[in-house]
């Protein structure tokens, strides 16, 4: 298989095996994934998927819409963060906490995930992606303890396993390693700042400006997969 540059960074969705209208991941995930999620199945666990492949202008949407004050920001600590007034550099790093600039998000590429355990919501209960569902007590908990005692043997792992500086924590992330690797080896500081040059992002100039460090923050800060 070879990696197309408009799949990297979400321009292309080529490489995306649809289970409905909204979700989807790379077909080469589709067999490792069912397998996961017929082995968590047999511990009476409902592995879904919350949020598969996200596309480039998705992400753009998302990120001009923080950077322009339409979606709120949150700090690590979960508290509303009031942009008005700061550089335009802390409001980058700012949306950065928990939201991938585009082009760079690991959603691009169909190998990474959001899970969630759709069996496990009570009546009138409905998912918050937030940590305290996946830890303790949360409706979460007991299929995250498996993910972590299993999911390696199918060859998934948890890049956002811990807050490291750059990405705040996300428990419910997975990342399918042998397929992402690859596409992490591909994104390199000319694919995305040349992704980038032609798109209305807000905030731009900094952003390109910035590029490096970004990459080295807030992509490949992550945790690494323990092979065997
Ligand atoms: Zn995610």
């Amino acid at each position: 298989m070879t990696i197309e540059l408009a799949q990297i960074t979400g321009k292309s969705d080529k490489h995306i095996h649809w289970f409905s209208q909204s979700t989807g991941i790379h077909h080469e995930v589709v067999e490792p994934w069912n397998k996961l999620c017929y082995a968590a199945k047999k511990q009476g666990l409902n592995l879904s998927i919350a949020s598969g492949f996200r596309s480039f202008d998705r992400q753009l949407s998302i990120w001009n819409r923080k950077f322009t004050g339409q979606l709120t920001i949150k700090d690590i600590d979960n508290i509303i963060i009031d942009i008005k007034g700061l550089e335009e550099a802390e409001i980058i790093k700012a949306i950065l906490t928990f939201s991938a600039l585009p082009g760079a998000s690991r959603h691009h590429w169909g190998t990474d995930l959001d899970f969630y355990d759709n069996s496990a919501l009570s009546n009138g209960q409905t998912l918050q992606l937030e940590a305290w569902e996946y830890q303790n007590k949360g409706p979460f908990a007991e299929i995250t303890h498996w993910l972590k005692q299993n999911a390696q043997e199918y060859g998934f792992y948890f890049p956002y396993d811990k807050y490291r500086g750059g990405i705040a924590a996300e428990p419910w992330h997975l990342s399918y390693f042998p397929l992402a690797e690859k596409f992490e080896k591909e994104l390199t500081i000319n694919t995305l700042s040349n992704c980038l040059k032609h798109i209305d992002l807000k905030g731009k100039k900094q952003v390109i400006e910035q590029i490096e460090s970004i990459l080295t923050q807030y992509v490949f800060n992550i945790g690494r997969y323990h092979h065997g």
